[in-house]
């Protein structure tokens, strides 16, 4: 079976393949580099359909897309589908910095937070979707130097490092991307 992944970005597509072909037999993970389409939805799952949906209908094959963000309790879910624009641009650094000084008068216990991916699936007859959800809290300040994005400010749940300073394997086992993509494997498998 062919899957596309809707999106540009070969590292994805590389991290995606990794993970999905030796968990379901007999797939096989494609690029895509059709039109791109604008992500007006305003959820995390609207987008990712819009994104599969036009893979999918310039293919006719069946088509992936995710689309994950970050949820702060206290900015009432922000930055959410604004994630990697937060400080306008996509600048890691400042979306990092801003949020940090957003929350620079928030205590401890207030700052909760969550990374969320969705997942959807767009196939000739259905459409489906998969949610991971990964719950922690926004540190004080910046720590470690794995991952990528928000990972240096992000303390999951039941831990006291940041995602940036677990190995990338542990957070890859646990993160809101795993989870999501837990899912769709099952679902695949049993496809
Ligand atoms: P995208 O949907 O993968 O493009 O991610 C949207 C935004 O969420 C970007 O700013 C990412 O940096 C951020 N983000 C998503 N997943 C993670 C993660 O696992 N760690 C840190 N930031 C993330």
């Amino acid at each position: 079976m062919q899957l596309v992944l809707a999106t540009h970005n070969q590292g994805k597509v590389a991290e995606l393949r990794a993970i999905l072909e030796p968990a379901v037999p007999g797939l096989e993970l494609i690029g895509y580099d059709g039109p791109e389409p604008v992500e007006s939805g305003t959820s995390y799952l609207e987008n990712a359909f819009i994104k599969a949906r036009v893979a999918h209908m310039h293919t006719g094959l069946p088509a992936i897309a995710d689309d994950s963000g970050l949820a702060v309790e206290i900015l009432g879910g922000s930055p959410g589908i604004f994630t990697a624009i937060w400080a306008g641009g996509k600048d890691n650094v400042a979306n990092r910095r801003l949020l940090l000084s957003q929350l620079r008068d928030i205590p401890d216990g207030y700052r909760q937070a969550a990374f969320i991916c969705t997942l959807a699936l767009v196939t000739k007859d259905s459409e489906v979707s998969f949610t991971g959800n990964w719950p922690g809290s926004i540190g004080f300040e910046e720590r470690g130097e794995f991952g990528h994005g928000y990972d240096p400010v992000f303390i999951p749940e039941d831990f006291e490092v940041t995602a940036a300073e677990m190995a990338p394997e542990v957070k890859n086992s646990m993160s809101h991307r795993a989870l999501a993509l837990g899912e769709l494997i099952a679902f695949l498998r049993n496809a």
